[in-house]
């Protein structure tokens, strides 16, 4: 048996029953660096495959906060610090009712790769908490963030762990953790990313993930476009004609959707955790403005959208729910809500209604049966890891704005941003041609991730 399926069934064995997500995301990763064992021995000799699935620390912790009522309420917290080969562990940070040990080990074995590929030298991490923030007062959620920090600020630091944002946590809780960890440590340095300009944030980092995820696919549109009957006529208009369908309405989404505006296309889908909408003429201008401050600054449900614009409003489905079972026709996809939201099921109603790019927003949005019938079917793949970079690519130029102690323009950072998704799509394309996989990103990101990891570690010898 090779060592990378040796590797497999061991963490299957392990954690089969309980951490499915990382056992998962271990799979799909793992299976693509077949053609990288047969090439370097070296990884095999210095038994890389098994040494990177082990996270270097995990930590869990009790986080105890009291509710506007005084009651007083017991949750989860966990940093998952996976790999530090390459620079300090960076990630974000979660709070969703449904994080356990499992989601975290997931989001921070893909971060690994993920930050690699960037080219800035960050190593992968990521934590979060169980802590549902839907429904609580501001006063609670600062209660909340000052308890966990409280433990956190011990492990974290500009030089050795940089948490930022992630699902249930944007610029309110990023202020009220980093806040917190000030107190804590009486210093004022980039230990966090993903603050607000005003005391040190990067511009752009609210942007970075959603603009960084509509680069990509102009990308993947200009260069393979043809190969599946898109002929681009202006590159910097590559969506021009084409319906898109984005889910999710948070921080990721909601950029997408505004990107995706300016590069031509239609944008026809949104949703949120209760429903999705469906809005045939477009999700721009005005009505995406009102979408913005309704998910950005009201915290409220996406169904106000549909009584607001007399369009169709779906109760408990997803989008990609809604184009199976209405069968409605969509040209480019980018899930940007959760994992797994894409089944095969839902895959095979894309293909059935003319879906040719399927780039990736959130964290490994698509199962493994999904990704699947993508291939078979020829549709253009951008995978979470290369696709939605973008983010933590600025946040790792914020920690270098806080490093300098200066803050860059608007542009500066966004030339930057362009770079480094355009390095991205070379480095995922080169790979995956150089180990006999042309054409296929999900390979070639995987690989050009892990090479220079490895090549890290094999470096640092086994004291890293
Ligand atoms: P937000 O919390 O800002 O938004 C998440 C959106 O997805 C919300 O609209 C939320 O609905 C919806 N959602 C979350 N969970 C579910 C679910 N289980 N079913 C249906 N809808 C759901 O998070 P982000 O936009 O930051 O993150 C979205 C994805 O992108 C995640 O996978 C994240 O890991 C990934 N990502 C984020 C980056 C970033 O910079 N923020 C960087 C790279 C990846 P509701 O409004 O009801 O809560």
């Amino acid at each position: 048996m090779s060592k990378i399926k040796e590797v497999i069934a061991k963490v299957r064995e392990t954690y089969g029953n309980t951490e499915k997500e990382f056992v998962q995301a271990v799979e799909e990763v793992l299976t693509s660096l077949e053609p990288v064992e047969k090439k370097h021995e070296e990884f095999t000799r210095w038994n890389i495959y098994e040494r990177i699935v082990e996270p270097d620390r995990v930590i869990t912790f009790k986080v105890t906060w009291q509710d506007d009522r005084g009651q007083i309420h017991v949750n989860r917290g966990y940093r998952v610090e996976f790999n530090g080969a390459i620079g300090p562990y960076k990630g974000g940070l979660r709070f969703r009712k449904s994080v356990n040990l499992g989601i975290i080990k997931f989001l921070g074995f893909e971060q690994i790769f993920k930050n690699a590929l960037t080219g800035l030298p960050m190593g992968g991490g990521k934590g979060g908490s169980d802590f549902d923030p839907h429904g609580k007062s501001d006063e609670e959620v600062m209660r909340f963030c000052y308890a966990f920090m409280s433990e956190l600020f011990r492990h974290i630091g500009p030089y050795t762990d940089v948490p930022a944002g992630d699902i249930g946590v944007g610029s309110r809780e990023v202020g009220y953790l980093y806040g917190a960890y000030k107190k804590l440590k009486n210093e004022h340095t980039g230990a966090i990313t993903g603050k607000d300009y005003e005391y040190g944030g990067s511009l752009m980092r609210p942007e970075a993930t959603g603009y960084g995820l509509l680069y990509f696919t102009a990308h993947m549109l200009n260069d393979l476009g043809p190969k599946v009957g898109i002929n681009v006529e202006d590159p910097d208009r590559p969506l021009k004609g084409l319906i898109v369908a984005v889910s999710g309405a948070g921080n990721v989404a909601l950029h997408a959707i505004e990107k995706a505006n300016e590069m031509g296309g239609k944008v026809v889908f949104a949703s949120d955790a209760s429903g999705a909408i469906y809005d045939e003429a477009g999700i721009s201008g005005e009505k995406f403005r009102f979408l913005k401050e309704l998910k950005e600054i009201r915290r409220g449900r996406i169904k106000e959208y549909a009584e607001k614009f007399n369009v169709p409003y779906f109760e408990g489905k997803s989008v990609w729910d809604v184009i199976a079972e209405k069968g409605i026709k969509v040209q480019v996809a980018l899930p940007s809500a959760t994992q797994n939201e894409i089944t095969g099921r839902h895959a095979e109603a894309l293909v059935k209604v003319g879906v040719k790019v399927v780039a990736e927003g959130a964290n490994m949005p698509s199962t493994p049966e999904a990704i699947k019938i993508y291939k078979d079917a020829g549709i253009l793949y951008g995978p979470a890891k290369a696709a939605n970079a973008g983010g933590v690519a600025v946040s790792g130029l914020e920690m270098s704005q806080n490093a300098q102690l200066l803050q860059w323009t608007r542009e500066e950072v966004d030339n930057r941003l362009r770079a480094i998704m355009r390095h991205i799509y070379e480095e995922s394309k080169n790979a995956a041609e150089a180990y006999g996989h042309p054409g296929d990103l999900m390979m070639g990101a995987n690989i050009a991730g892990f090479l220079k990891v490895a090549k890290a570690m094999v470096a640092l010898g086994l004291f890293y």
